[in-house]
């Protein structure tokens, strides 16, 4: 085998509850995760040395060592104790700094496109674990469907969700510094709990599959810091919620806004709605798959 492409999807976090900062510098979470149909397709060729590249430039990803992709795939010879290097190429079509932890998905479909193209045969233990040195979001992006995320989002334990549902995604210009939302969620919530509570209620609703309940238990605890890095976030939070009273959603840390629906049909006229009144949208169904591999050569 010379080449294998891995696509991995974008998350939204259904709930994301967050603890207080801990004295390690992270954050301890509740949070279930959705993946969605947003993808990103990584390609792994043998090489020489280490490179990351990109199928088309897009802003803010970096192509040198400090690539997500490049550092899980380091992770993965070093886990096997290979002297062996690949270059890596992205296509992305997940939000740069949106949320939806794209520079995750890479990491992900990293580590699985190297272990099919060196036939490595690495356990899903070992894999997770890997995954789970490289990010908070990497192991769920392995894992795909709706899970529960502990630890500090880590540890993904998968919850049955019998729900289909459609994401319309609203997109923004600008994108959202994770640690600053974070650091600004510190200032606004010194009372934080150390261990924020599982949603059981949420958990309930998705094994009922139904996206109305499911729509009223949207929650996420970084919404007040969201809004005030980002003002302007306020106005279309304002907008979607006219148009969807219970299932409109920050994505992960933002800013990417999310709105819930059951039918594809709404969905697409909220979007074309959004479209015409100058809103950048798409949409992404879920939950989805997570990293798999889509071809070989
Ligand atoms: P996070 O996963 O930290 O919540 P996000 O989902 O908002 O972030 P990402 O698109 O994952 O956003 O980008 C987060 C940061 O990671 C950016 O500063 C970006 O420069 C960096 N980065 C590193 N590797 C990648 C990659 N392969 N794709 C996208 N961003 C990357």
């Amino acid at each position: 085998m010379t080449q294998v492409t891995v696509r991995a999807p974008a998350k939204i976090n259904l709930h994301l509850g967050v603890g207080g900062l801990r004295p390690d510098g992270k954050h301890a979470l509740a949070t279930v995760y959705q993946a969605v149909g947003l993808y990103d397709d990584v390609t792994a060729v043998e090489a020489e040395s280490w490179s990351v590249g990109l199928t088309e430039p897009v802003d803010g990803v970096p192509l040198d060592d400090d690539n997500i992709a490049l550092r899980a795939g380091r992770a993965l010879a070093a886990h096997h104790g290979l002297d062996r290097a690949a270059r890596i190429t992205i296509a992305k079509g997940i939000p740069v700094m949106g949320g939806m932890a794209g520079g995750s998905a890479d990491a992900a479909a990293t580590l699985l496109a190297l272990d099919r193209l060196w036939d490595l045969q690495t356990s899903d233990d070992d894999l997770l674990r890997i995954a789970g040195t490289l990010g908070s979001d990497v192991p769920f992006a392995l894992l795909g469907g709706t899970a529960l995320g502990t630890g500090h989002g880590e540890i993904v334990t998968p919850v049955e969700d019998t729900s289909s549902v459609w994401w319309v995604v609203v997109l923004s210009d600008e994108g959202l510094s994770t640690p600053a939302v974070y650091g600004h969620f510190d200032e606004l919530s010194p009372d934080a709990p150390a261990e924020p509570p599982v949603p059981d209620a949420l958990i309930a609703a998705l094994a009922g599959g139904c996206p109305e309940e499911i729509g009223d238990l949207l929650a996420n605890d970084l919404w007040p810091a969201a809004r005030d890095l980002r003002p302007d976030l306020v106005d279309v939070e304002v907008t979607l919620r006219s148009m969807a009273p219970d299932g409109v959603l920050l994505s992960g840390s933002g800013p990417t806004l999310l709105v819930l629906h059951e039918d594809v049909d709404e969905a697409r006229t909220t979007v074309a709605e959004l479209t015409a009144q100058g809103y950048r949208c798409t949409l992404a169904p879920g939950p989805v798959a997570g990293a798999h591999v889509v071809t070989y050569a």
